[in-house]
């Protein structure tokens, strides 16, 4: 009890260092008579530090005041009939935003891997065979999982940067007849955009559960779960929806809950068991039992992202995000710089990938940014390390004042995530200024231009006087050497 008061003076005295040094002789003199040995750390007996940022990386973005402020909020008990209201309320939210009527709709308590194993340990058996759509790192992860549960993996591959087309589909679900097929919606490690038309129908005709990741595109690029037939989706919560991470919207169609209540074995995790959580949810029209403890204020987060876009509308937000991605890529296009993705259409409006200039390490790049602009924007993830820087644009984020606002006036002025909607829409700064994003990297360009910086292992081939042939060879290579094979090949795992 002694030390307990002297401790939480310490800590009340965090911010004058001579009172707080001569506590903390007291509390190290009171714990030499007590059984404690570890100290409390120096670091949790000062305040906690949260510099203010501009996240225009892939995730999490940048979380809204109202969300902020629901999340704050005091907890309630997680049965409390208030907290199964607000249960009810992300439920009707998750609806919308998936565009599905499917009953068992809820959200996970974690983050987008969370959804993602809770599909994967609700949906495979041990002994299943899964077809895994892989043009990126979150393919390759659901395969990792899917082995795990000891199911029969295939691969089926894209490089980096393409997408897979229903013929690509259709081959893979002939040859190895899975029950299902996993694919990502908007890659976010590549900057990619799945077209969805059609493999619903497609998987459905061969005998197949279609399981979309849709963590990165979810309310920035349009997605109909019913209408597309997708049998399970799943998305995050700190993406274009601005809540913090943690919690994770995840829906099962008719056919995945019958091909679940089919199961021989029950699912390899408690926790994630959908049966059980959609017990907790109110989805099976049964009195709701105890499950977990839900993450409350997480939930009071999830609640507010999901009401935004409602009021928001998904149509102006998919528009809103089409609109400023195009932009951002026109400015980085004046800029000199390459996009990853080629193909326009195939442009995931969420997270924008551009190619690391040649004779530039990118970390330099994304140090300068934060030093600088105190703005996040990454490199490259998986298959695209080194290779790319990567920009996201999202919920909140993704405004013209991001793409056009100059990042030097932009930092003088209030972040625009801090003001009030009315004031963010009628800024009279809106279209006044430079590219912000685009600016920064000009900036950068500018500040870093005459410095020698490490070639690149492609740039070898300058030497030989064909840099763009080294560089084709090498990404060929670093490709295949992480055991993928061709283009649009299939391999067992
Ligand atoms: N899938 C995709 C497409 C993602 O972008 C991410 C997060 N970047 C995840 C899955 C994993 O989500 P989390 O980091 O929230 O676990």
């Amino acid at each position: 009890m002694q030390c307990a008061a002297v401790l939480s003076a310490a800590q009340a005295a965090s911010t004058a260092p001579l009172l707080q040094a001569q506590l903390l002789g007291t509390v190290r003199r009171a714990m030499a008579t007590s059984l404690l040995r570890i100290p409390p750390p120096q670091a949790l007996l000062r305040p906690l530090v949260v510099p203010e940022r501009l996240l225009l990386g892939p995730g999490p973005s940048n979380v809204p005041q109202r969300i902020r402020a629901a999340g704050g909020r005091q907890i309630l008990g997680h049965m409390h009939p208030e907290m199964l209201q607000v249960m009810d309320e992300i439920k009707a939210g998750i609806q919308y935003a998936f565009q599905t009527q499917n009953q068992l709709t809820l959200a996970i308590s974690g983050s987008g891997h969370c959804a993602m194993e809770a599909a994967l340990f609700n949906l495979l058996e041990c002994g299943d065979t899964i077809l895994v759509a892989i043009n990126g790192i979150w393919g390759q992860r659901a395969a990792e999982i899917a082995r795990r549960l000891g199911a029969n993996v295939y691969e089926l591959l894209k490089p980096p940067g393409e997408y897979f087309t229903p013929r690509d589909i259709e081959e893979g679900l002939v040859q190895h007849k899975p029950s299902v097929l996993f694919i990502t919606h908007g890659e976010s490690s590549t900057g990619v955009l799945q077209p969805l038309e059609g493999l619903g129908e497609l998987c459905h005709r061969h005998g197949c559960l279609l399981l979309v990741d849709a963590v990165a595109s979810l309310g920035g690029a349009p997605i109909f779960m019913d209408q597309q037939e997708i049998d399970v989706l799943y998305s995050g919560s700190q993406k274009v929806l601005n809540s913090p991470p943690g919690s994770a919207p995840i829906s099962f169609s008719e056919r995945a809950r019958e091909k679940v209540l089919r199961r021989k074995t029950k699912p390899r995790s408690f926790y994630l068991d959908i049966g059980w959580l959609g017990n907790y949810w109110g989805c099976d029209g049964e009195p709701r039992r105890y499950h977990h403890t839900a993450p409350i204020n997480s939930f009071f987060s999830l609640r507010e992202g999901l009401a935004m876009l409602a009021e928001i509308g998904l149509e102006s937000s998919w528009e809103r995000h089409r609109a400023n991605c195009a932009r951002l890529c026109q400015g980085l296009l004046s800029l000199g710089l390459e996009l990853f993705v080629k193909e326009e259409k195939a442009r995931l409006p969420t997270v924008t990938t551009v190619r690391v200039p040649e004779g530039y390490n990118w970390k330099d790049i994304t140090a300068f940014l934060m030093d600088n602009h105190a703005m996040e924007i990454t490199g490259g993830l998986g298959p695209t390390v080194d290779k790319v820087l990567r920009i996201g644009l999202m919920g909140c984020n993704s405004t013209g004042e991001n793409v056009n606002a100059s990042a030097f006036e932009a930092l003088r002025r209030r972040p625009l995530w801090q003001l009030p909607p009315q004031q963010a829409v009628s800024s009279p700064a809106r279209g006044a200024r430079g590219r912000r994003c685009s600016n920064s990297l000009r900036a950068w360009l500018q500040a870093t231009g005459s410095r020698g910086t490490p070639l690149p292992p492609w740039d070898a081939g300058r030497r030989h006087g064909n840099t763009q042939q080294a560089r084709q060879e090498w990404e060929r290579r670093s490709w295949n050497s992480r055991g993928h094979g061709g283009e649009s090949c299939t391999q067992q795992t």
